[in-house]
């Protein structure tokens, strides 16, 4: 399994000139393909389309791990954490 910052080493190499705003339009992208997919196997309920669902969901998560490669977004990710962590969660959502 590639750890982390394999996959951001990976990014660095292979888009070196990718801004947060470019990588943010490919989430966004991703995300997209995600939601197609989904929309494709609830109509044919092939295996083969289930599988590409799991495939975009990995992209979803490739796009969103390499935002962590610009400190604008890590400095984001940190500041909505510590929200998180003061907040109270009950079944998956917080009050
Ligand atoms: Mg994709």
């Amino acid at each position: 399994m590639n750890d982390i910052d394999e996959i951001l080493a990976w990014h660095k190499q292979t888009f070196p000139e990718f801004s947060s705003r470019n990588q943010e339009t490919k989430l966004n992208e991703e995300i997209g393909e995600y939601h197609a997919a989904i929309d494709t196997v609830i109509e044919t309920g092939l295996q083969s389309d289930l599988e590409k669902v799991r495939e975009e969901l990995a992209d979803v998560i490739i796009a969103a791990i390499n935002m962590m490669r610009y400190p604008e977004i890590q400095t984001l990710v940190k500041d909505k954490m510590a929200i998180n962590l003061k907040r109270t969660w009950k079944d998956g959502r917080h009050n």
